[in-house]
């Protein structure tokens, strides 16, 4: 008998995990580990509840189960290769240093009972340490990643273990709700989990929108992206079946610029190995700057600014759309998110790492590698990030990506009824225009321009560069 251990990778095909080579009867476990728990935030457990139970539900049509189980995951673990008397325990890596840290105390305790672990590479088509430079160091410049990501050969998807393969269990296979487990409703619309729905995101993906990927991607208002994150973050669908999906999709492309298309979707994929890939080998920038500078960097601390952020109250529309955007649907489009993040650390001049936990406690597809990884490029503390003197105007960034103001609109009702030009020019209005023309909206919290060099002065500070 073999335990599966699924944790992300909540599907049964293309789990090269599941699939490990031996003929042992699979028996398939979840763990609720309170220690990863306290890391997680409503939207994420929704989802994966969700997922579990269409998991749940696959295993149980071919007469099998999933063992659910809560406490923490070695003690869970040990107690269930006893009773079933597994000789081995199967998952796919983990690459954060929490992630780490708990699979090594798992391995140390299946150890010392004489069970053997099989741990496989699952989430990623290249693992930590195979893309590298020529001196065998991981890239720190995502454009040389690229450049070997895209054209080294990737695995083919793989099929789902047949029924004769699968165990019947006999522990408990109920599967707590979010009250069980402490959480409260997340205040979000949570979309649907399971690999069934993201089987269907992808299909509609990439039979049509992915051709316009290229150019709609950085309009939020047109829904032009995959929306396939919370997937990815959750194993809900194998990279492999994504991948293979897409090279199809180029195979039958329209034309030159749709191909080109294709190839740039295939890139953000590439983005996402690349922060896996710094993760895996920079554990602690979960909390720690990437980049060292040579002073600390003087972040304020202004409790109410940060709460008009995340409130979507700051008198920018493009980031309070945002703002509202990721409290409604858990979930921002990828432009906003770097404008807003930009706008936390450069205009209001707060850590990343209170955008960070922000994110973390309210993006369904909240991940530590690709969270991280773009917090710390807004914030020019990553690797490869934005520069420090390059700062987005928050109104130009809305009138270049949101001319009819359409997103904003959608998430900032107050403004439902105002012309494009006066949303962009709100921050020029006088208070009474801005009265006069939206009274619920509220005006620019900052000036951006006066913080845009405050901003420089912080950083040639942080720099050892700044005249006293
Ligand atoms: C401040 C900030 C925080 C972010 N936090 C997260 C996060 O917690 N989880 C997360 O998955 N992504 C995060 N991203 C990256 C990106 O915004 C989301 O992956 C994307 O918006 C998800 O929408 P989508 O699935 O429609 O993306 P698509 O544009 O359809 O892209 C397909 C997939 O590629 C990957 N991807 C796309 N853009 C990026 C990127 N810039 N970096 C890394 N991977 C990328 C994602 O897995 C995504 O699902 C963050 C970006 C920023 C600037």
């Amino acid at each position: 008998m073999r335990l599966h251990w699924h944790r992300t990778d909540l599907r049964p095909s293309d789990n090269l995990a599941l699939v490990a080579p031996d003929d042992d009867p699979i028996l398939p476990v979840y763990a609720f580990d309170p220690r990863i728990l306290s890391h997680a935030a409503p939207p994420r457990v929704a989802f994966v509840i969700d997922s579990l139970a269409a998991l749940r539900d696959w295993y149980r049509q071919r007469e099998s189960d999933l063992v659910v189980v809560r406490g923490r995951a070695p003690d869970e673990l040990a107690r269930l290769a006893e009773a079933s008397d597994a000789d081995s325990v199967s998952w796919a890596q983990a690459y954060s240093g929490l992630g780490r840290r708990r699979d090594d105390r798992v391995r140390e305790c299946l150890d010392g009972m004489g069970v053997d672990t099989h741990v496989v590479h699952d989430h990623l088509h290249h693992e930590p340490g195979s893309i590298t430079t020529n001196q065998g160091d991981p890239y720190s410049v995502y454009s040389y990643f690229w450049k070997k990501w895209k054209d080294r050969e990737k695995r083919g998807s793989v099929q789902a273990p047949g029924a004769d393969r699968l165990a019947t269990p006999r522990s408990d296979t109920s599967i707590p709700t979010l009250e069980d487990l402490g959480f409260d409703r997340p205040e979000a619309e949570i979309p649907p989990g399971g690999y069934t729905a993201a089987r269907h995101r992808l299909n509609d993906f990439c039979s049509g929108p992915i051709y316009d990927y290229g150019d709609a991607r950085d309009d939020p208002a047109a829904d032009a992206t995959s929306r396939l994150s919370a997937h990815l973050t959750h194993g809900t669908v194998g990279v492999r079946t994504l991948h293979d999906r897409v090279v199809r999709a180029r195979e039958t492309a329209p034309d030159d610029e749709a191909r080109e298309a294709v190839e740039t979707f295939r890139g953000e994929l590439a983005w996402r190995e690349f922060y896996h890939h710094v993760l895996y080998f920079n554990p602690e920038v979960v909390t720690e700057n990437y980049r060292d500078y040579e002073n600390p960097i003087e972040w304020r601390d202004d409790p109410e600014a940060l709460q008009a952020w995340r409130d979507g109250e700051t008198g920018y529309p493009i980031v309070d759309a945002g703002m509202r955007q990721l409290r409604a649907e858990a979930y921002m489009h990828n432009r906003v998110r770097m404008i807003v993040a930009s706008f936390l650390t450069k205009d209001l001049l707060l850590d990343w790492r209170e955008g960070y936990d922000w994110f973390r406690r309210k993006l369904v597809d909240h991940n530590p590698a690709n969270d991280n990884g773009g917090w710390q490029w807004a914030a020019s503390t990553g690797t490869d990030a934005q520069p420090y003197f390059r700062i987005f105007n928050p109104m130009t960034q809305g009138e270049r990506h949101d001319p009819d103001a359409t997103y904003i609109k959608r998430y900032v009702p107050e403004l439902s009824d105002v012309a494009p030009d006066l949303i962009h020019d709100w921050h020029e209005l006088s208070p009474t225009q801005r009265r006069r023309t939206a009274p619920e909206y509220p005006a620019p919290i900052v000036d951006h321009a006066e913080r845009r060099e405050q901003a420089l002065a912080m950083f040639e500070r942080a720099r050892g560069e700044a005249d006293d």
